[in-house]
């Protein structure tokens, strides 16, 4: 680690005099800052330890009822703060979300705002990165980046920022007081921290030497205004769960998403979205991979199902697909579609289409097989074609053997072949699209290749699209927008696209 200075001023005023120097940098708890510099991103000149500066510890009550929370509260602290958390739950749920609770009793605040981005090539000194150094590019716009940012990227850097906290104070209009060379000023949060631009070296809107406190100010209306500029001129779609008995008569539950711009009386097209996992969900997130808002935006109404397997309803719920693959799932997925149809008007229930990735892939060859009367075309992601290949050929045999019962393929063969799209081939008959990663080697590219020689072999139009450079993610954003334009070309070409 590089040599540094340590100072540790008794005062505000001698903290921000000792950080005017150029290569000076406040440390709190330093579980951010720490972490940095034995890694060698973080290279300071000096530390100027806050730690035992006198009145930054303190949560204040104004006279207008909002709370002045001092830089140096503990995330512990503030969130078990029996006024705080009552008036601000949101906020306290927010810190309680985040690391560990031993981070949590250590980590202040103030360093939890400005922690800097998790972006794992800024971490990695042997990565090129314009936010550690300026100018030298930036390997995360292509690689591993699906945790990057949708919105308010910029060529030089696609960096989020990772509090949780931030996020309900910028909903809440929090306001950030800050104590500079210059004496002291107010900002609101939303503006502490800078989208990248061309300068992403430059994170926030404190100038060097710049120490702060912030106020929160009792606003509970709003959910979050941090990208409000940029949605402006976004319309999102509407969205409505809804639940219906499925396998078993457990209540079951979905999602539909109504496109913005549809005419009042007007109806969609659709397509039933199949998530991954098993043990997954479409839950309230956000991404550029099967993310159906991006569908809406096309113009289809979507809707999507937590099947038995899902998470988010009980473990005995999720387990229930073990071994089941084909069985449970499918009759929430009928029982689920049919339930929007009937509901939902919007929903043109003639002129529907299928569509999944990983297990949701391996729903789309079993659907040809099980379920080949109902969909207008299929669009199959990286699914599972031939259960038997597939028990020799993945990375992940502990996964495999799990789902079907705990055993290898030659010890259960029947396990393996009873959900087998395989076995069901002469039954397939709705048109698909078949997408797959030469570098995919958890369900690999050749299950995709047979599935396309099936459809090709039985005459069912059908169209192949293989990524070389993807794995079992399409992550890179040029492909991803190749990969929608393959899959809503697809979309367009059997349903005739929205009107
Ligand atoms: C394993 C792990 C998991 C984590 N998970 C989450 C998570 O899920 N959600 C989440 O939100 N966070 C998470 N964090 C981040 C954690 O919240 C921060 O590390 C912590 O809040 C930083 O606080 P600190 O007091 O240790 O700051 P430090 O590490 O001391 O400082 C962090 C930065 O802030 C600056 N700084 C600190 N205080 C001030 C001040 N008063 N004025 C000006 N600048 C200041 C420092 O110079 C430094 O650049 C995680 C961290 C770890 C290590
Ligand atoms: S996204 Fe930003 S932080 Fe990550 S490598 Fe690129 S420049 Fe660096």
């Amino acid at each position: 680690m590089k040599q540094f200075d340590y100072v540790r001023p008794a005062t505000v005023t001698e903290a921000v005099a000792a950080a005017a120097q150029p290569g000076a940098v406040y440390l709190a708890a330093g579980t951010n800052l720490l972490d940095l510099m034995k890694g060698g991103v973080s290279r300071p000149d000096r530390l100027v330890d806050v730690t035992h500066l006198d009145g930054l510890d303190q949560i204040e009550t104004l006279a207008d009822g909002s709370l002045r929370i001092g830089a140096l509260v503990s995330n512990a602290d503030l969130a078990h703060d029996a006024n705080f958390a009552k008036s601000y739950p949101a906020v306290a749920e927010a810190l309680l979300s985040g690391a560990s609770a031993q981070l949590r009793n250590a980590a202040t605040v103030g360093g939890n705002l400005l922690q800097r981005t998790r972006c794992a090539y800024f971490y990695d000194t042997a990565s090129r990165c314009n936010k550690r150094e300026a100018g030298t590019g930036c390997d995360a716009r292509d690689g591993e980046n699906r945790g990057h940012a949708v919105l308010g990227w910029s060529e030089s850097c696609i960096a989020t920022h990772p509090s949780d906290f931030c996020v309900p104070l910028a909903a809440l209009d929090a306001v950030v007081e800050i104590e500079g060379r210059n004496g002291r000023r107010e900002i609101a949060l939303e503006e502490l921290h800078r989208l990248p631009g061309n300068t992403p070296e430059r994170e926030s809107a404190l100038e060097p030497g710049d120490l702060w406190r912030w106020d929160t100010n009792g606003k509970s209306t709003r959910l979050t205004n941090a990208n409000a500029a940029k949605l402006a001129g976004v319309d999102m779609p509407q969205v409505t769960r809804f639940n219906f008995k499925g396998a078993n008569g457990d209540t079951v539950w979905g999602i539909a998403m109504r496109p913005a711009g549809l005419a009042p009386a007007a109806k969609a097209p659709a397509v039933l979205l199949v998530h991954g996992g098993p043990q997954g969900s479409f839950g309230d997130s956000w991404s550029f991979r099967w993310n159906p808002a991006v569908w809406t935006g096309h113009g289809y109404a979507t809707v999507s199902v937590d099947f038995h397997g899902s998470t988010g309803y009980g473990q005995g719920f999720t387990d229930a697909i073990n071994k089941d693959w084909g069985g449970k799932p499918l009759t929430d997925l009928k029982n689920g579609l049919k339930a929007a149809t009937d509901r939902f008007d919007y929903i043109d229930a003639e002129n529907v289409c299928a569509a999944g990735g990983s297990y949701g892939g391996y729903m789309m060859n079993w659907i040809e097989g099980n379920w080949p009367d109902r969909f207008k075309c299929i669009v199959q992601h990286d699914g599972v074609f031939d259960a038997r290949a597939m028990a020799y050929e993945t990375e992940e045999l502990w996964f495999d053997e799990y789902e079907h019962g705990g055993h290898p393929y030659y010890e259960a063969a029947a396990e393996y072949e009873r959900w087998n799209p395989v076995n069901f081939v002469d039954k397939w008959k709705t048109p698909q699209l078949v997408i797959t990663s030469e570098k995919d080697f958890r369900i690999p590219y050749t299950q995709g290749l047979a599935a396309f020689t099936a459809l090709q072999r039985r005459e069912i139009p059908s169209r192949l699209v293989i990524f070389p450079d993807e794995n079992h993610w399409v992550l890179k954003p040029k492909n991803s927008l190749q990969w929608h334009s393959e899959v809503f070309g697809w979309l367009d070409k059997w349903t005739g696209g929205a009107k």
